[in-house]
């Protein structure tokens, strides 16, 4: 049999909101843009429970310029990370990663909280939100705390959050440099990404990288970096052949695809290196 939703709560602020889900116990869940909470809540087995409809909360959207950082809300839409100029110059992963996701219809309700704390190995905006050095401002009745974005997801569908707290926003540093992100999927819309990566780099004066972030989707349990890649490209130009080589090769070390009704093995682990490559040749402006 499938889930029931017995009871839908609409809170009038953030306060309220943290509230319902601290006196739930754990048994209620938030819900944003619902695209992938109301799929699973058809599942076979999937238990009662009650939601709390985070939809209407201004406290949670917005794309904020500050000097030092740009900080966007867990409630903003894909469709509304596409329609900022602010995120598309400065934030271009992130950006590439929502253009990729689902339909129009999807962009529209899916938030970025939603794919953080969902947890899908696959969630297309995580990669961008990672490879920038995002954190995730989270707070519950308790108070408030900010956590990495590559340490929310803990296993697929499971997360680092309390039953009561909320992803507030995400805030990353105004660093400069150059990103991307590429994926691979079944077709170009709606399909679920069976390898993805997103990449940002500082570069020195010299064209050589300084530091660079790599992520992977869709090859580990939870979105991962790539520490053997990005050591491998530090110090070296974008079109050094053997950096890209070494760092596609560091990048297979540092993943674990499994075979699944979307991809083997052997091809998701071929496909690591071949768009991190992909990806460093559009960085260095060859492509
Ligand atoms: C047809 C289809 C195609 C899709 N294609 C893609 C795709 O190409 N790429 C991709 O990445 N995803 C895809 N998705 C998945 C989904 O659309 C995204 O993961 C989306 O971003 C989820 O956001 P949401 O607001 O709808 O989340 P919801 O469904 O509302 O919630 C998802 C989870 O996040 C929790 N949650 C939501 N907001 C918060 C918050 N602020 N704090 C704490 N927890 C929170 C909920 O409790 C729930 O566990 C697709 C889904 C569908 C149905």
């Amino acid at each position: 049999m499938s889930g029931v939703i017995d009871e839908v709560l609409r809170p009038a602020d953030l306060a309220q909101a943290l509230a319902l889900l601290a006196e739930g116990g754990g048994r209620r869940r938030p819900i944003a843009g619902g695209t992938d909470l109301l799929v699973q809540a058809k599942e076979p087995g999937a238990p009662p429970r009650g939601l709390v409809d985070l939809w209407g909360l201004d406290e949670l959207r917005g794309i904020t310029a500050e000097p030092d950082r740009i900080v966007v809300g867990a409630n903003t839409t894909m469709t509304e990370v596409l329609a900022s100029e602010l995120l598309r110059a400065e934030a271009r992963c992130l950006w590439d990663g929502c253009y990729e996701a689902g339909s129009v219809q999807i962009r529209n309700r899916a938030t970025l909280g939603g794919n953080a704390a969902n947890a899908s190995p696959a969630a297309d905006s995580v990669l961008g939100l990672i490879a920038l050095g995002a954190e995730a401002r989270i707070a519950s009745v308790r108070g408030e705390r900010r956590l990495p974005v590559e340490e929310l997801a803990t296993a697929p569908r499971r997360t680092a959050l309390a039953p009561d707290e909320l992803i507030l926003a995400f805030s990353f540093p105004r660093a400069g440099g150059r990103s991307a992100f590429a994926r691979l999927g079944q077709r170009r819309a709606q399909a679920i990404s069976k390898v993805s990566c997103a990449i940002h780099a500082q570069l020195d004066d010299q064209g050589c990288v300084q530091a660079a972030r790599v992520a992977f989707g869709a090859v580990a349990p939870r979105v991962v970096r790539s520490p053997g890649a990005e050591a491998a490209l530090r110090g070296h130009s974008l079109t050094d052949p053997s950096a890209r080589a070494a760092a596609a090769v560091a990048a297979r070390a540092d993943t674990a695809p499994i075979d699944d009704l979307r991809s083997t093995r052997a091809y998701r682990s071929e496909m690591v290196g071949v768009l991190l490559t992909r990806l460093l040749v559009r960085l260095a402006g060859e492509a």
